[in-house]
């Protein structure tokens, strides 16, 4: 195979890279010829046009250069280490300064040359804190043109990590392949991927480097979105069934809701009933905020399968959320001939044994439980449909194991979080995406307040106005981890608190992730049947619990919460008839803190949140783990790149339409490349 062979080479082939180097190196993940010229820099410095130091305006970022000719290393009366390197270049002199780094100072001779590059300012003299420096050689790479700066640990040096740059272009960039043909290059406006590696080390201009991260950010984004069609096509390919939906199924399952549908829900099921009726097997995600009325839409999916002869189950991802979809369910279906059964993993076990039996025979119609239902012993004997509700956690690798089970069933999955854009595209790429994003008729939005803490006070007096209206309360503590000891406390002494000082008169309840789930589950039913008028609690309520009579939501600490948490609890409460009120106490220091918390006074729409949220964290945080299936984009900005992003897409999935299997010559680099670089992350379904 031909498929840049001499780049899969180990990097010490390269002049200047022996055992020692070749250790540091591999600590930045470089093994390879191939790894070292996709390091990319972290910034660049133009050294075309070094001002001199006597004009450099004060409080701007700059690069100067001179020769040392003073070095005074000291320990303030603070026992700081203060080290001062003064920098002159016939024109003035700037001090270079660092704070507890005095190991540096060997680094630097009176009489060497230097380059600082930092934000200059005035402090009694023009001085520079932190800069970056390096030393001058008479290597002419370093100090002519946009010099790259590149992200090191400390025994690597940018100089000497340049050369190495500088040597494995030379002589190896002739060597990647092409994946794109010179036709469609020049449609699309990308510059060859030679020239983007060249330029990305060692931009010839500020344009050059432009056109090189374009190419570049297209070739991430391309072979993401590739993975993503194929994938595509692997579910798509197969059969599913084909459900046969008429007027009767349909006006019979309507009956059934004691409401009429909102605009949203009847357009969503339109495009659900499509998928259904279609023989390829549907898989579809539906993106609907809190409240938005998402468990009818399931409901209805699930009955016209069920209407087809033939088994559905629907998954939660917490037990105590299962029992709720359960529960609602027997309401909803109570004069529908449907089977309906809860299995749970604590249920005892010749139960269990019983029912997975009358699964495995068809007895039953719907099966509601968590995940685990689906991956482990329980066997369907006709499975037609799954819904997964997965709130706010997304499980693209649970979805794939679901299609392994050898059959086809259709799955709509829903989530509570909306998805920004630019997530739908790649994470979810797989998937056709229904929105609903009308809140059903009769209610009013939650207001949101921000208090300080001095406002508790009058805060507490209006929630006890609320209680004595027969209102609830949700008080939530922040619990980073469940194990803290000490949020754990704070939750534990703000329900005693509570409880004895500031609310006697009514009842304090009390719920965190440590409790075992049977005594979960007993306390939010209490809750549910206003045995408690005031649950305290951690953000174990986040995910779905619906108790309409509760109209307060105080969240302690909010700042400590991310975007999308907060929005979630705020979703709590507004899901009744009377007006509720969320009142977020917190103590913001950082400028983002204090964003997070002014959006969410302003907007109770989850879609703007989700965009804010995306904006604010970036997509590696935004989805908290890495096992999201999130390949770790190098260049390629989700956000800022979006249209780019987008073209990309579009152009991966015309080709693997055209090209099912990546099978046409022109093509096949393309394959090598994707399965190379997803290879078991992505599940690419029968890719080749
Ligand atoms: P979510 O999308 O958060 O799962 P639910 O399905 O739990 O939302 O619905 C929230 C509330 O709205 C429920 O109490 C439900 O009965 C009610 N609801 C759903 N659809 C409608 C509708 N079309 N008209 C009136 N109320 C509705
Ligand atoms: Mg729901």
């Amino acid at each position: 195979m031909d498929n840049n062979e001499s780049l899969l080479k180990n990097v010490q082939y390269l002049k200047g890279v022996g055992p020692r180097r070749f250790a540091l190196l591999k600590r930045l993940g470089i093994q390879t010829i191939y790894d070292l010229l996709y390091y990319f820099p972290r910034d660049y410095q133009d050294r075309s046009n070094i001002l001199n130091i006597s004009n450099i305006p004060v409080n701007t970022v700059a690069t100067v250069k001179g020769r040392v000719i003073d070095i005074n290393s000291y320990y303030a009366r603070s026992g700081k280490h203060v080290l001062e390197v003064y920098l002159n270049d016939n024109t003035g002199t700037v001090q270079g300064i660092w704070f507890n780094q005095p190991f540096l100072k060997k680094k630097f001779h009176v009489g060497d040359e230097f380059i600082f590059y930092g934000r200059v300012r005035f402090y009694k003299c023009l001085q520079i804190a932190n800069p970056e420096f390096e030393l001058i050689t008479d290597d002419p790479l370093m100090n002519e043109g946009i010099v790259p700066i590149y992200p090191l640990t400390e025994y690597l040096t940018q100089a000497l990590f340049r050369n190495l740059t500088k040597n494995a272009v030379d002589e190896y960039v002739g060597s990647v392949k092409e994946m794109l043909d010179e036709e469609f290059l020049a449609k699309r406006q990308l510059c060859s991927v030679t020239d983007a590696l060249k330029n990305i080390h060692f931009p010839e201009s500020l344009e050059h480097l432009k056109m090189a991260r374009r190419r570049l950010s297209y070739d991430e984004f391309f072979l993401l979105e590739v993975a993503m069609a194929l994938r595509r096509r692997g579910i798509k390919e197969g059969t599913g069934y084909a459900f046969k939906i008429g007027q009767n199924v349909e006006s019979h399952i309507l009956r059934l809701f004691p409401f009429s549908l909102t605009n949203g829900q009847k357009w969503v099921i339109g495009e659900i009933r499509d998928d259904m009726r279609s023989e390829k097997p549907m898989n579809r995600l539906l993106q609907g905020d809190v409240g938005s009325g998402k468990t009818a839409v399931a409901i209805y999916a699930l009955l016209a399968a069920i209407a087809n002869g033939f088994q559905t189950a629907l998954m939660a991802p917490t037990e105590i959320l299962a029992e709720q979809h359960y529960q609602t369910l027997l309401r909803y279906l109570s004069h529908a001939r449907v089977k309906i059964l809860l299995l749970t993993g604590g249920s005892p076990t010749a139960m269990r044994k019983e029912n997975i039996g009358k699964i495995n025979h068809g007895e039953i119609d719907l099966v509601v439980g968590t995940h685990a239902l689906i991956m482990k012993d329980v066997k369907f004997k006709k499975l037609g449909l799954v819904v997964v509700d997965e709130q706010h956690k997304f499980g693209v690798i649970q979805r794939a194991n679901l299609r392994m089970k050898g059959c086809r069933p259709d799955v709509l999955v829903m989530t509570a979080t909306p998805i920004p854009r630019t997530l739908s595209l790649t994470i979810f790429g797989d998937l056709d995406i229904s929105i609903l994003n009308e809140i059903p008729p009769g209610r009013t939005p939650v207001e949101t307040r921000l208090h300080s803490e001095k406002h508790l006070a009058e805060a507490y007096e209006f929630i006890r106005n609320e209680l004595n209206q027969g209102r609830q309360a949700f008080v939530i503590y922040p619990l980073v981890k469940e194990s803290e000891k000490l949020d754990l406390k704070s939750a534990t002494e703000g329900a005693k608190k509570l409880q004895d000082i500031v609310f006697p008169k009514f009842k304090v309840g009390l719920l965190h992730g440590q409790m075992k789930q049977q005594d979960k589950d007993r306390i939010m039913k209490d809750f549910r049947e206003r045995r408690y008028d005031i649950l305290v609690s951690t953000i174990v309520i986040e995910v779905g619990i619906d108790v309409p009579n509760a109209t307060i939501m105080v969240i302690e600490h909010a700042e400590r919460f991310g975007l999308a948490q907060l929005h979630q609890l705020r979703g709590r409460i507004g899901r009744g008839p009377h007006k509720s009120y969320c009142l977020l106490f917190g103590n913001p220091r950082t400028p983002e803190a204090r964003k997070r918390l002014q959006i969410m006074t302003q907007t109770n729409d989850g879609f703007r949140i989700a965009e804010e949220d995306l904006q604010i964290r970036g997509p590696g945080e935004f989805f908290g783990t890495r096992q999201h299936g999130l390949p770790e984009l190098k260049i390629g900005d989700l956000i800022g790149d979006y249209p780019l992003l987008k073209l990309a897409r579009d152009d991966a999935f015309s080709i693997v339409k055209n090209d099912g299997r990546l099978e046409q010559e022109k093509n096949r680099f393309i394959k090598e490349t994707v399965i190379e670089r997803f290879k078991g992350r992505l599940n690419l379904i029968s890719i080749g």
